[in-house]
C-alpha cells in the first residue's frame, strides 16, 4: 500500500511500474463510483478529469469525475508530495491519474476522499480557453459544445438516466418473454402515409436520370425504387409479432417534419413493442405497467442524479415520479375528452372540436388540471389517425390509445390493429394509398390473421419526464434538428 509520505518518482515508466504493482495486488483500475464502496485504507489508482482544484494551505484538493457517478472523487494533495511542475499541470479539464489510498474524509457528503501519493498527467487544458469553467453554463451554450458538454453535471447525470432507462427497458421486456427484433433503418414504405420522411438515394442529386416525361427515374436508384429513413418499425414488428407472438424493437427513427419545437427531433429513438393476441385492453394495460416498471427502475437506481435534477431543473420531478411509479392511470375516451375541454371553458389557442386532432396544450390539461396523474385517451376519429388501426363498430373512431403525462403531453401512442383483410384494404385506398406497395402486410390478414396491438414510445420523450430537461434536444447525445446536425 502506497505511504502517505511516500515520495514518487514522477517519469510515466515507474507510473505503469506502479500500477503494476497494484495489478498484482489485485487493484485494477476501478472507477469513481467502485471507489466510493471500498473500504478506507484502499490503494486505489483514479483516473478521470479535474472538475475543479483548489489550493488551501498548502493542501491542494481536487474534484475528480469520471462519468461513473455524479459524485466526484475528491483528491487531497498534501504540501510536498507532488512535484510543483506536475501539480501545476492540474487544473480544471485536465485528465490524470491519481494513485493514493482510500482515506476518511471529514468533509460532509462524502464518506471518503483519496490521499494522493502520485499523480499522472494524461492531457492538460488550457485554463484560458477551456470552455467548462466552474460557472454556470446556460443549456443553450452548452448545446453548442456538445464535444464537452457531457461533462458537466447535468448532462453526466441526463446521460447516466438514458443509459439506465435503455436497461429498464431491455429488462422489462425481457422479463416477460418478448423477443427483440432488430427492424430496418431503411425502408421502402411509408408508415404513416404521411410524407415527413427523409430520401435516401445513391443518385447524382445534381442530375438525377430521368424518364422522358421529366421525372426522376427511380428505377435506376440504389434499391430501384424511392427508400426512405424509417419512421417506425411497426408494420415489420407486426411481421414479427405474428410469428414470435410478443416483440419490441427499439432503434432509431427519423422524421423530416420541420417544426422547431422543444419536443420534436428529426432523429430520435423509439420503443415499439407488438403482440399478438393483445386488444386494445391488454394494450393499454401493458402500456401503465412498461411506464411503471421504468420509472421505478431510474428511482432505484440514479437517485443522485435524479436529485440533482430535482434540485436544479425541476422542482417536481422527484414527487411526480413516485406519484406516479404508485398510481393508477387515468382513462377517457377521446369523445369524453373533448366534452371534458369544452366544459373547462378556456381559451384554447387550437380550437376543441370533435374531430380535431389533441393539440400538446389540450393533452396537458387533461393530464395536468383535470386527472392529475397520467390518462390514456382512446378511441379517437377515424379520419385523423393512419389506416392501420383498427376501426370500432361505429365506424367513426379507431382503436387507438395516447398515454398523456403531467409536463410532456403524449408520450405514447399506440393502437390495436386492423386485422379484418377487406377492412384494411378499404381503409388503404380511402388514404390513398398504394395497396400493391402493403401486398405482404395485406398478406398477414389472409394467412392466420389474430388480434394484435402496439405503442410507440419516444425515448426522449420519457428523458424529458425523468429529468425535467425542457427542450428535447438536451436529453439525446448529438441532437438532430432543422438547420442542425453538427457533432
Ligand atoms: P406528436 O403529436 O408529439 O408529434 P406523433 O403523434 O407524431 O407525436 P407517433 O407517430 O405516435 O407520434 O410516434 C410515437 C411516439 O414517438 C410519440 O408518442 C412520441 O413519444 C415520439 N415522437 C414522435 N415524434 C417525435 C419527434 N419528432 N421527436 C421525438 N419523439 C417523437
Ligand atoms: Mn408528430
Amino acid at each position: 500500500m502506497p505511504r502517505a509520505d511516500y515520495i514518487v518518482p514522477e517519469s510515466w515508466l515507474t507510473f505503469q511500474t506502479n500500477l503494476r504493482y497494484l495489478a498484482c495486488m489485485n487493484q485494477e483500475v476501478i472507477t469513481v463510483k467502485h471507489a466510493f464502496t471500498l473500504p478506507v485504507g484502499t490503494p486505489v489508482v483514479l483516473r478521470g478529469w479535474v472538475r475543479s482544484r483548489r489550493d488551501s494551505k498548502g493542501i491542494t484538493f481536487i474534484e475528480l469525475n469520471d462519468g461513473s457517478r455524479f459524485k466526484s472523487m475528491q483528491l487531497v494533495v498534501d504540501n510536498g508530495v507532488i512535484a510543483d511542475e506536475i501539480l501545476k499541470q492540474v487544473t480544471t479539464g485536465s485528465s490524470i491519474a491519481a494513485t493514493g489510498a482510500l482515506v476518511e474524509s471529514p468533509a460532509k457528503g462524502q464518506a471518503v476522499e483519496l490521499k494522493v501519493s502520485q499523480i499522472h498527467v494524461y492531457g492538460t487544458a488550457d485554463a484560458a480557453s477551456y470552455p467548462l469553467q466552474k460557472k454556470g453554463h446556460t443549456l443553450e451554450f452548452l448545446r453548442e459544445i456538445s464535444h464537452l458538454r457531457v461533462r458537466s453535471n447535468t448532462f453526466g447525470a441526463a446521460f447516466r438516466v438514458r443509459n439506465a432507462l435503455t436497461h429498464s427497458i431491455h429488462s422489462f421486456f425481457q422479463e416477460r418473454d418478448f423477443i427483440y427484433v432488430q427492424t430496418p433503418i431503411i425502408t421502402t414504405s411509408d408508415c404513416e402515409g404521411a410524407g415527413q420522411m427523409f430520401n435516401v438515394t445513391s443518385l447524382n442529386v445534381n442530375q438525377p436520370p430521368r424518364t422522358p416525361d421529366g421525372t426522376v427515374d427511380w428505377p435506376q436508384d440504389f434499391f430501384g425504387r424511392p427508400a426512405y429513413l424509417t419512421v417506425s418499425g411497426q408494420l415489420e414488428g407486426e411481421i414479427f409479432a405474428l410469428a414470435f407472438s410478443k416483440v419490441y424493437t427499439f432503434g432509431p427513427t427519423f422524421r423530416a417534419e420541420n417544426s422547431n419545437t422543444p419536443r420534436h427531433l428529426a432523429e430520435f429513438w423509439m420503443i415499439e413493442p407488438e403482440m399478438a393476441f393483445y386488444e386494445l385492453e391488454d394494450n393499454m394495460r401493458l402500456a401503465e405497467e412498461f411506464l411503471k416498471y421504468i420509472i421505478r427502475y431510474v428511482l432505484d437506481h440514479c437517485r443522485e442524479d435524479l436529485e440533482f435534477f430535482n434540485e436544479r431543473i425541476e422542482k417536481t420531478v422527484l414527487s411526480t415520479l413516485e406519484h406516479v411509479a404508485e398510481s393508477n392511470f387515468g382513462h377517457i375516451t377521446y369523445t369524453d375528452a373533448i366534452g371534458e375541454l369544452k366544459k373547462a371553458g378556456k381559451a384554447w389557442e387550437f380550437p376543441v372540436e370533435w374531430g380535431n386532432d389533441l393539440q400538446t396544450e389540450h393533452e396537458r390539461f387533461l393530464s395536468e388540471e383535470i386527472f392529475k396523474k397520467p390518462v390514456i385517451v382512446s378511441d379517437y376519429p377515424k379520419d385523423i389517425k393512419p389506416f392501420y388501426m383498427r376501426v370500432n363498430e361505429d365506424d367513426r373512431t379507431v382503436r387507438a390509445m395516447d398515454v398523456l403525462v403531467p409536463r410532456v403531453g403524449e408520450i405514447i401512442g399506440g393502437s390495436q390493429r386492423e386485422d379484418r383483410h377487406d377492412v384494411l384494404l378499404q381503409r388503404l385506398r380511402a388514404s390513398g394509398l398504394d395497396e400493391k406497395a402493403y401486398w405482404w402486410y395485406l398478406d398477414l390478414r389472409k394467412f392466420g390473421s389474430v388480434p394484435h396491438s402496439g405503442f410507440g414510445l419516444g425515448l426522449e420523450r420519457i428523458m424529458m419526464y425523468l429529468t425535467g430537461l425542457k427542450n428535447i434536444r438536451d436529453v439525446i447525445p448529438f441532437p438532430r434538428t432543422p438547420g442542425n446536425a453538427d457533432f
